[in-house]
């Protein structure tokens, strides 16, 4: 079958023809309906190196699938072939007290984990490919009638992501509260509409492509800005003098997190979900009075099942646009061009 693989750190993945994987016991072999192409891997590409992370290449890219079961292996139950599934991408040793809360995301056995810290297309071959090999069917999802694949595979991140970091900060979303939301891609268009639908907060966007603002505006975003000096200010001037009660950093570089610190309310949350690898120097008056200051990483099944329903229920609805595997390179060059509107999808 063919690949999308990425050989070695900062290298472009190549597309090249790989066995098809045979499941083995408690395994299943998915037959991937669409791959999502995440803005991470573009950091895979191109930022880290071969100390950032407990894996390392080569293996097909791909952590955000979603496709039918195609073959159990031994002793595989509870799931059909042919059954249409989403895939939760982070895949944890299943027995820790973190991974049996439903957080393999934070498993603390990464020893006995597939891959330390990762999964299919983060370590473990990804679902850029004709067939994906889960390891254990507890990561399977099956989706609810009316959604398929394409639709269900941003979900698993681009969705899963930021709901997982808006129910976080869920008790800080009153009726009276405003969220801002920086980056209006694959994660933030999302974002925002998990927003509008589980909370009545105002929100805000900031992007600096105006086909994003205006995507913005189709989520439901209630005011939609430019970054640049002066934002923290608007965002104020917005907020009665106040600030954003949630703050939702999408980007993580240094100008948006000094804008995320700048513009969130004493006793706010700033999130960062973005890892675009910025710092922001937290001190005492560095940050206003008791904001919490935290990083999220992706979701839990759970939470997947939620956001596959809401969007079963036209609540949450992902804007793709649809490459070929043959094409799944351009999908990341465009990407990085920043002409995506919502998340770019390869359907082998
Ligand atoms: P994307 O490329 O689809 O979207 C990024 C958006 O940010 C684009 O619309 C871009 O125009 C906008 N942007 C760029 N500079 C900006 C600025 N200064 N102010 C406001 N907006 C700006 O990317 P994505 O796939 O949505 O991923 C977003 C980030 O989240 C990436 O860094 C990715 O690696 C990270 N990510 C993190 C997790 C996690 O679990 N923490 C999961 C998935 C992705
Ligand atoms: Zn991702
Ligand atoms: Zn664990």
């Amino acid at each position: 079958m063919k690949a999308l693989r990425l050989k070695s750190w900062k290298s472009e993945p190549e597309l090249e023809e790989v066995p098809v994987p045979e499941p083995g016991p408690g395994e299943v072999l998915v037959q991937v309906g669409a791959a999502g192409a995440c803005h991470s891997d573009l950091h895979l590409m191109h930022d880290f190196e071969a100390d950032h992370l407990a894996w390392s290449p080569p293996f097909t890219l791909g952590h955000e699938n979603a496709g039918w079961v195609h073959t159990l292996g031994p002793g595989v139950r509870d799931v059909e072939p042919g059954q249409p599934v989403a895939v939760v991408g982070a895949w944890g040793c299943g027995s820790c007290g973190r991974c049996l809360d439903g957080l393999e995301t934070y498993c603390e056995r990464p020893d006995r984990a597939p891959v330390p810290g990762g999964g299919g297309g983060l370590g473990l071959d990804g679902g850029m490919a004709e067939y994906l090999l889960v390891p254990a069917v507890r990561h399977l999802v099956p989706l609810p009638d009316g959604l398929d694949p394409v639709d269900a595979a941003p979900l698993t991140d681009a969705g899963l992501t930021p709901y997982h970091a808006v129910r976080r900060s869920q008790a800080k979303l009153g009726p009276d509260s405003t969220a801002l939301v920086f980056g209006v891609g694959g994660l933030g268009h999302l974002g925002l509409q998990i927003l509008k639908a589980t909370c009545a907060a105002r929100v805000i966007a900031v992007d600096p492509r105006e086909s994003a603002r205006d995507l913005a505006l189709c989520c439901g975003a209630d005011l939609v800005l430019a970054p640049g000096e002066g934002l923290a200010e608007q965002v104020r001037d917005a907020t009665g003098g106040r600030g954003a009660d949630v703050v939702l950093d999408f980007v993580g570089s240094d100008e948006t997190l000094a804008a995320s610190a700048a513009s969130v309310r004493m006793l706010g949350d700033l999130t960062i979900v973005g890892i675009a690898g910025g710092t922001l120097p937290v001190s005492f008056f560095g940050v206003p009075y008791e904001a919490s200051v935290q990083t999220t990483y992706w979701g839990n099944r759970r939470e997947l099942v939620e956001v596959l329903d809401l969007a079963a229920r036209r609540i949450l609805h992902a804007e793709t646009t649809i490459f070929t595997l043959d094409d799944a390179a351009q999908a990341y060059r465009d990407l990085a061009n920043g002409t995506v509107r919502g998340r770019a999808v390869v359907v082998p």
